[in-house]
């Protein structure tokens, strides 16, 4: 008989987890002192010993690194900014846009499988793996997360919509996992090409990941398709955070993660049930990047689910707390759109970001500086040095006179409504 957990770490009495989290914290501290020479003077600067890290309240002693701290950080000592130590064993490693470069974890981390297991994925499903396997750790990390809980997995990657459709026919495929804007997409595709996608395809489950599930978008896949889903939160640099049980409430916190919800200014830790930023300490001996934050807003809830798991959980996303912006999955922080404001000398833009038929849509303003200038040649480049540094692709350009935009207006606008 199969369980309803993954392991029996998601059953833990409250003391019970909290001796656990405690014990595993004051690990890492004390062998990244040993191994991280940036964790070593990150501790000495504060006179801090590994030994003062007992519990996870003692985390307050060490600075929030915000992604763009980190993209500085590893920029000043790279790859891995000194987190990692210099004999760790990597056996991949990932790039993400601005670039951060971040070491796999290892083989004994359950990366993905809790969420897998809790959204119904087993042994005998077939998994269409829509995310990214280029450059980035989304695509393998998943992968292997599917294949932890016995499941097969197609890693079809970011292949166009007809071919997905064709691999979901062929296959048999009866998983999804990837963006819900994808899966949108190649049910349409699937439309369009005569296929009735309820009755044709053996496809039941989706488990969707970097970027936000619209309620209007969830009711369609359940209603109208009959493909239970469920989401999927974390982040790149630190792995899974947290994920949806069948009960769809509040996103259960994964048993490797020290998640804090702190004051985004002071860096201390705000009551359970209040909005900050969520903090992320992946326990691992590998990669020491202790307190990253995510730039993402949430609330804790202490509340227990009739799941039966025992975590704490995360209250969903409540937006971002900084200016970067995530785009169809994928980040635009204000360091990028730095560098090509610098390569554009004197031209001014401002992006926008919103939603169309469930997807998002990004739209470009540019105002051109001077005269004699060839227009078209100068947008060409523009969006080609765009979608080099930020990976995204521009979907619609509009020349505005001088004097639209003004100096000091925000470079990103996000307009989407998550309803
Ligand atoms: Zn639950």
């Amino acid at each position: 008989m199969s369980s309803d957990f993954f392991d029996s770490k998601e059953n833990m009495a409250p003391k019970e987890r909290e001796a656990y989290y405690d014990r595993r914290l004051s690990e890492m501290a004390s062998i990244g002192y040993v191994k991280s020479k940036r964790v070593r003077d990150m501790f000495d600067k504060r006179q801090l010993n590994p030994s003062d890290m007992k519990t996870a309240r003692d985390l307050e002693k060490l600075p929030v690194i915000s992604r763009e701290r980190l993209i500085e950080i590893e920029a000043d000592d790279p790859p891995f900014g000194g987190f990692c130590g210099s004999t760790a064993e990597i056996d991949r490693v990932f790039t993400s846009p601005g670039p951060v470069y971040e070491p796999h974890l290892g083989e004994d981390d359950p990366l993905w499988a809790r969420a897998y297991y809790a959204a119904g994925f087993r042994k005998g499903d077939i998994v269409l793996n829509a995310f990214s396997y280029h450059m980035v750790a989304a695509g393998l990390t998943f992968h292997e997360g599917l294949r932890r809980i016995g499941a097969t997995v197609v890693p079809s990657g970011t292949s166009s919509a007809q071919l997905q459709v064709q691999l979901i026919r062929d296959l048999d495929i009866t998983g999804y996992t990837g963006t819900p804007s994808f899966l949108h997409s190649i049910i349409k595709k699937a439309e369009e090409t005569g296929h009735n996608v309820k009755n044709d395809f053996r496809l039941r489950r989706a488990a969707f990941g970097a970027e936000p599930l619209a309620p209007s978008l969830r009711e369609l896949f359940e209603n109208d398709y009959l493909i239970d889903t469920y989401q999927m939160y974390g982040a790149t640099e630190v792995g899974d955070i947290a994920y949806e049980c069948r009960e769809k409430g509040p996103w259960h916190i994964c048993e490797e993660v020290i998640v804090e919800i702190v004051d985004p200014v002071t860096g201390k830790n705000v009551e359970p049930g209040m909005l900050g930023e969520i903090v992320v300490t992946r326990l691992n001996n590998i990669f020491f990047l202790f307190r990253f934050g995510t730039g993402d807003l949430s609330s804790i809830t202490v509340e227990r689910c009739p799941c039966g798991r025992t975590s704490y959980m995360l209250n969903g996303i409540a937006g971002r707390v900084g200016d970067a912006v995530k785009v169809r999955g994928l980040f635009i922080a204000p360091s990028q759109l730095k560098v090509i404001s610098n390569r554009f000398t004197g031209v001014r833009f401002q992006l926008s970001v919103f939603r169309k038929e469930n997807r998002d849509f990004l739209t470009l303003r540019l105002e051109p500086a001077g005269a004699g200038l060839d227009y078209n040649e100068l947008q060409k480049k523009f969006e080609d040095f765009f979608r080099e540094i930020c990976t995204v692709k521009i979907d619609k350009v509009e020349l505005v006179k001088p004097g639209t935009i003004i100096e000091g207006d925000k470079l990103i606008v996000d307009q989407r409504r998550w309803e």
